[in-house]
């Protein structure tokens, strides 16, 4: 069965079940502090288990895009050396909040492996929760087990520990048992000799886990004790990838049409054929699947990058780079040449994939070459830590420099010291690594209480688009505790006209207000799993009592002008550069508006001009906003909104027009686009390979923005003798001073001169010892360097010249090297001696020394004195 069928198959079956299907979401998560990646199918609904929001039907089924390589689920390291755990794959799931329970999710997922897909029951293990005897002190669930015996015989039901058999969403938050389904596709020798049954669960490539059924029975508080939930809920998950093996009767997900078609063309490119040599099949697998991560990743918005998700992808390329480097030979950009062919094949399921190819590319090649500079600059620097190792060790923190600092990665590291048969302290290393995670968690930890519900009330309003001021009243709060932030206090309410960040715009400030005056700043407002949240330093007083809840509205109209101004800048650009410009992340702020956008190359200034032009156009034709809400997504796109990739959507939307610019949008708006009163770029650049960013600004930013440049202008002219051509003045002005600079140069040449030839003049013979004292106009380095030219021409000198700078007195003295041995003299000590005169010191070299000394009057006395050495 080919793997389109698989997946076609899967949905199907549930939307016979009744279940509505719906697309994957994004992978990249934007309102869950916990996460940063979907790494579950259930992570896009974990706002209906948590019971913040209700899906309009209680049964979906999808297949979700997966990423396990940070936190709770990190599976990066198994990539590659394994035959079944990948860093992106897709789950396969059915949910059921509060509707069926276990008994139809064991009989459905039975009746689907065995009869839809025809799986043989004589392959096939399940398992279930055997309870504990720890604080929780759970039962064995046997509800499961009984629903199971219908179906399986009971030798083939394994009864399973926590850590396998009990599901928790996280710290706190709903948990349950869970059943899995593990298949065993050993050949029939190797059955015989060990059953299945005892590798169930051992990590063996061939008897594997394929789905999970999670029953979520409890909620988990923060104290750690657990509750029943009101409502049940059915979480399942099925690896595709692994299910594809199955059914395509090979032994490897990487042997399944999925991940051939990649293989086939590495091969190619890397002229090594995949199953001779194990090195290179463990690299061959690991691009395999990290060019499916990264290419998944950018086109749902997530460029690499140097903080967060965005260096969670960087690190997942640089992987594999590192592994086409080091096993397959590959010193050149290779892994974008394959996003071809994985966008061909798989561009049907996931159009993110097809519609970006392009910006994908352009992405990956770039982030590989730079990369591939770095693993150069490394192989230098190592080079240089091996030539200086003096034992056969190298230290681990010269290893860790190089990987931190440098970006060099440390088996690379290891892998070449061995070739040079060196050592890497590996201990050393591994306690530098200790210490670097130990200072960063430090400045991360956090400590979050239980909320303390006041009274529930579920559906939490926002009425921030229609008025600044509302009563509220307190449903829940809870503290939190950081070490960067201190403590806080997250507060909900039943209404709120505060906006939570969201769509780039930022969160609403503003205050609280009781009826006896009390009141308490507002300082953020944020969107976590579908609840507003509002933060303040304390509690209020009164939590039982309904508060003025009143948004800074200065701070939001200057934001809500660069949102409607952003609107218009993403119409101008698709109008002035082209419709392939596409909106690649936005940030909204009260003072300024940062844009950034698929394009391939620098904006000229006429195109920054016309795109200007096009948005003050925009603005000057007071255009008003026409918003409608809770329309369906169908006709919001129908009137021509565009959606994004990597935004997600719910079956209703927002559409907000100003004239012909509609986009889908959550956030918060001018009522006319006159409003904005006017609209400025202040600075175009680079973000990535294909992508640009656009900073401007809008309204009494722009004022402030001219009145500076006017007031600095106007400083400049004056300082011109108010010219009437300060640009013509100024020119001048830098020509004069080139002038200028270049006389001085040659003056300074002639002086030289001049003063070697007139000292030579000057010379007096004494005792057959060409002798001179003199006060000299040159600086220290002036003086040094006519002592050393007449040195070149004499072997008999004995110069002392003496120079006033800014008020102290240098004197410096030459000897030539001849006489230095001949007569015993010794330059340093003659300027120890006659430092006295000008109450200083020094020293030197016998043939050169100086001394500084606060008293210039002396100079000229000491210079008399200096003769007395030769007579
Ligand atoms: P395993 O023990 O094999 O790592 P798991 O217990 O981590 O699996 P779950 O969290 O229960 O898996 O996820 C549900 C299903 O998703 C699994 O049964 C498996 O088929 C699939 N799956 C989990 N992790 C991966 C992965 N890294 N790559 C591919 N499929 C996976
Ligand atoms: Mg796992």
């Amino acid at each position: 069965m080919k793997s389109q069928d698989v997946r076609s198959k899967f949905l199907s079956f549930f939307k016979e079940k009744k279940h509505s299907i719906v697309p994957s979401a994004p992978m990249v998560l934007k309102d869950d502090p916990t996460l940063m990646f979907v790494n579950s199918g259930m992570a896009p609904f974990k706002e209906y288990f948590l019971g913040n929001g209700q899906p309009k039907n209680s049964r979906i089924s999808d297949s979700q895009k997966c990423l396990r390589v940070s936190g709770k689920h990190n599976d990066l390291e198994e990539v590659g050396y394994d035959t079944y755990h990948h860093t992106l794959f897709e789950m396969l799931g059915n949910w059921s909040f509060g509707d069926y329970f276990k008994k139809e999710a064991i009989a459905w997922a039975w009746e689907l492996l065995t009869e839809v897909y025809g799986i043989d029951k004589e392959i096939l293990y399940v398992t279930v929760f055997e309870g504990s005897d720890d604080a929780d002190s759970l039962p064995m669930d046997t509800e499961a087990y009984d629903f199971w015996k219908q179906y399986i015989a009971e030798d083939r039901i394994l009864k399973g520990n926590k850590k396998d058999n009990f599901w928790e969403m996280g710290e706190q938050g709903p948990c349950g048992p869970c059943s899995e389904i593990h298949v065993d596709i050993r050949s029939a020798e190797e059955k015989a000799k060990v059953s299945g049954k005892d590798l169930v669960n051992q990590d063996h490539p061939q008897v594997v886990e394929i789905w999970n059924l999670v029953f979520m029975q409890y909620n988990r508080k923060a104290n750690g004790s657990l509750e029943n939930l009101p409502d049940k809920h059915i979480d399942t998950g099925m690896g595709f990838e692994r299910l594809c093996m199955v059914l395509q009767g090979v032994q490897s997900n990487y042997d399944t049409d999925v991940f051939t078609p990649l293989i086939r063309e590495i091969e190619t490119i890397a002229k090594k054929k995949y199953g001779e040599q194990e090195e290179a099949d463990v690299a061959i697998r690991v691009i395999a699947d990290h060019v499916r991560a990264v290419a998944f990743s950018i086109a749902d918005g997530q460029l690499p990058s140097n903080t967060g998700a965005g260096y969670v992808i960087r690190r997942i390329l640089r992987r594999a780079v590192r592994y086409g480097f080091t096993f397959l030979d590959k010193k050149e950009a290779f892994i974008y040449r394959l996003v071809d062919i994985l966008s061909k094949k798989m561009g049907k399921a996931f159009p993110e994939l097809k519609a970006q190819k392009q910006l994908i590319e352009n992405v990956i090649k770039e982030e590989e070459q730079s990369f591939l500079r770095t693993l150069d600059q490394g192989l230098v620097l190592l080079n240089r830590i091996v030539e200086e190792t003096k034992n056969d060790i190298v230290s681990g923190e010269k290893a860790f420099e190089l990987y931190d600092t440098y970006g060099f990665p440390i088996d690379l590291t290891a892998l070449i010291l061995s070739e040079k048969g060196l050592k890497l302290d590996e201990k050393g290393f591994d306690d530098e690594l200790q210490k670097q995670k130990n200072r960063s968690r430090a400045a991360s930890e956090m400590s979050t209480d239980d909320w303390t519900i006041l009274f529930d009330d579920k559906e939490e309003e926002f009425v921030g688009y229609d008025t600044l001021e509302a009563h509220v009243k307190l449903t829940r709060y809870r503290k939190i505790v950081s070490k960067k932030e201190g403590e806080m206090y997250q507060l909900v309410f039943n209404i709120t006209p505060f906006y939570p960040e969201g769509g780039g715009q930022v969160g609403d400030k503003g205050y609280l207000e009781d009826t006896h005056g009390d009141v308490i700043y507002i300082l953020d407002t944020k969107k976590e799993n579908n609840v507003i949240i509002h933060f303040t330093k304390n509690l209020p007083k009164h939590i039982e009592e309904t508060f003025k809840a009143v948004v800074d509205s200065k701070q939001r109209y200057r934001t809500e002008c660069n949102h409607t101004a952003t609107h218009l800048l993403h119409q101008a650009l698709r109008e002035v550069l082209g419709i392939h410009v596409e909106q690649k992340g936005s940030a909204v702020h009260s003072k300024y508006l940062r844009f950034d956008f698929s394009h391939f190359s620098k904006l000229t200034v006429e195109e920054l001009r016309d795109v200007e032009n096009f948005v003050n156009a925009r603005i000057e034709g007071k255009l008003p906003l026409i918003e409608k809400r809770n329309i369906p997504k169908e006709e919001a796109i129908a009137e021509g909104a565009m959606s994004l990739f990597g935004e997600k959507y719910g079956d209703t939307v927002r559409a907000i027009r100003f004239g012909q610019s509609i986009e889908l949008c959550g956030g918060t708006h001018v009522k006319n686009t006159a409003d904005i009163w006017h609209f400025k770029i202040v600075s175009e650049g680079a973000v990535a390979a294909g992508i640009r960013r656009i900073e401007a600004i809008t309204n009494d930013a722009v004022k402030d923005f001219y009145f500076e440049n006017n007031r600095t202008y106007f400083e400049m002219k004056d300082l011109l003798n108010n010219t009437k051509e300060p640009v013509k003045a100024l020119q001048n002005l830098q020509e004069e001073n080139a002038n200028l600079k270049k006389q001085i140069e040659t003056l300074l040449k002639d002086k030289a001169k001049n003063i070697k030839s007139e000292l030579k003049s000057e010379l007096q013979d004494i005792n057959g010892i060409q002798f001179l004292a003199k006060k000299l106009d040159l600086d220290a380095a002036g003086i040094k360097d006519v002592a050393f030219e007449l040195g070149s021409q004499f072997d008999n000198l004995f110069l002392i010249f003496g120079a006033e700078q800014n008020g102290k007195a240098l004197l410096s003295c030459y000897i030539s090297k001849a006489l230095v041995a001949s007569k015993e003299l010794n330059a340093g000590q003659v300027v120890r001696e006659l430092g006295k005169y000008i109450q200083g010191g020094g020293g030197g070299q016998p043939f050169f020394a100086t001394a500084g000394g606060k008293n210039p009057a002396g100079i000229d006395e000491a210079l008399v004195k200096a003769k007395d050495y030769l007579v």
